[in-house]
């Protein structure tokens, strides 16, 4: 039988209303198998997720030396949606445990991954299927980066052995000694994908509180579509410049096997969400599959006559800025004139001395250094394929009054991205969007 991993978030989770849907859609079908949750999430706007109580709670610990009241507000609320859904769980057997294990120093990592535990334990009671920790299924090495392939051997041999559905805790997993560790924020769409890799499942269904991808931040354009697909390289490059929705580094493992990632809302199940695959599946998808954008960035500009003919001069740029511990962003050049674009939060208060560095170390006939810059990604393989997609962009921002401080189109002909002042960035969003999404 073919199988899919399931992976619910917060809000899916958040109390036992959701949860019930959720059991829902697991059960409407018998190829959902393997689940994975997160930690129940925000009820309401200004409510709290759990995961945020629990490092609430390590730090109080660490501050007064006692369990404060946020552990309590953590309890109640688990014991609320264990009451709700008539569950034969004994929660405040768990709570001491837990309770006793953080008084005995257990780490912030472990106290943040006992959101998803709870709910994986409440989750598994209600459809009645088996409880595997995550702490046996995804392994850290002793300097805590992720073992992807020691995991995939131990997850894929235990779930092979599994007789029915199987529900496994996101964001975390164990070390070598048997520690907590969790990945960052927002993991569990990690653990979603390493066990599709594991099982080599033939879909995985990330359910969350949208109905998918959006072309554009819903905050910039005013009511953007959806992306039906987008492929895992247009993912990374919209997630990259902040579009949020799957956490970026989940493409990894479902890249082993081209797993598709199908994003669904679990508050609007029959819905299709977006599709993301490994491979663009028709002909004739569009232009520009998202657009997405960031402020903050800074540009060093540097020129200097014959820079082309001299050996090593942007490797000399380069160090420099390696040693200061800054990193790039990206670095469009012209015969005699380089930009190196960083975060400027990188530079802060050393745009002097890096000037200076810079200077010592290359001889420019001019070095410059601004501020304020935002950076614009229109991503699509679409672009690649078709003729005039950079001059419609630049039309359109210059029918905006826009004015374009740079360009970069990366080699893979995926992304066209610019650079503009802060001031105009919701201004060319918009503008760019209306070019290839109103227009056409
Ligand atoms: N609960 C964790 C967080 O809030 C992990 C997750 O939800 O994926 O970041």
């Amino acid at each position: 039988m073919f199988t899919k991993v399931v992976k619910f978030g917060g809000t899916s989770m958040a109390n036992a209303e959701n949860i019930r849907k959720v059991a829902d859609i697991v059960l409407s079908d018998p190829s959902r198998r393997i689940v994975v949750v997160s930690a129940p999430g925000k009820r309401y706007k200004a409510d709290e997720k759990i995961t945020d109580m629990l490092y609430q709670v390590f730090h109080d610990l660490h501050l007064s030396g006692a369990i404060g009241k946020v552990f309590y507000q953590i309890e109640a609320r688990y014991k609320e949606i264990i009451a709700e859904l008539g569950l034969n769980v004994d929660i405040e057997r768990e709570f001491k445990k837990i309770k006793s294990a953080l008084e005995h120093n257990k780490s912030k990592d472990y106290a943040a991954s006992r959101g998803e535990y709870l709910a994986g334990v409440i989750m598994a009671a209600v459809l009645d299927f088996d409880f595997i920790d995550a702490s046996e299924l995804i392994k850290f090495r002793e300097d805590g980066t992720f073992d992807a392939e020691y995991t995939n051997d131990v997850a894929k041999a235990r779930l092979e052995k599994a007789k029915k559905g199987v529900v496994v805790p996101g964001f975390y997993g164990a070390m070598p000694d048997g520690g907590i560790r969790t990945f960052s924020r927002g993991g569990s769409d990690i653990t979603g994908s390493i066990l599709s890799r594991a099982a080599n499942v033939m879909l995985y269904e990330n359910w969350t509180d949208v109905d998918g991808f959006l072309t554009c931040d819903p905050k910039i354009v005013e009511n953007p579509r959806l992306i039906d697909e987008l492929t895992y390289r247009e993912l990374r490059e919209l997630s990259y410049m902040g579009a949020a929705v799957l956490h970026p580094d989940s493409i990894f493992p479902v890249r082993y096997n081209d797993i598709p990632i199908n994003i669904k809302n679990t508050f609007n199940p029959s819905y299709k969400g977006t599709m993301i695959v490994a491979r663009q599946s028709h002909k004739s998808a569009r232009t520009v599959t998202g657009i997405a954008g960031k402020k903050g960035f800074s540009n060093i500009f540097v020129e200097k006559s014959m820079m082309n003919n001299e050996l090593g001069f942007v490797r000399k740029i380069l160090s420099v800025l390696e040693n200061m511990n800054i990193s790039v962003e990206h670095m469009p050049s012209g015969i005699d004139t380089l930009s190196v674009i960083v975060e400027s939060t990188a530079l802060q208060d050393r745009v002097s001395q890096v000037k200076e560095a810079i200077s010592a170390a290359v001889n420019p006939d001019h070095i410059e250094i601004t501020n304020d810059l935002a950076l614009i990604a229109t991503v699509g393989h679409g672009m690649a394929k078709r003729k005039g997609t950079a001059s419609r962009l630049f039309a359109a921002l210059s029918k905006a009054d826009i004015n374009i401080k740079m360009i970069d189109q990366g080699s893979s002909e995926l992304n066209i991205i610019i650079g503009v002042e802060t001031a105009d960035f919701e201004k060319a969003i918009n503008a760019i969007y209306k070019e290839f999404y109103v227009h056409n």
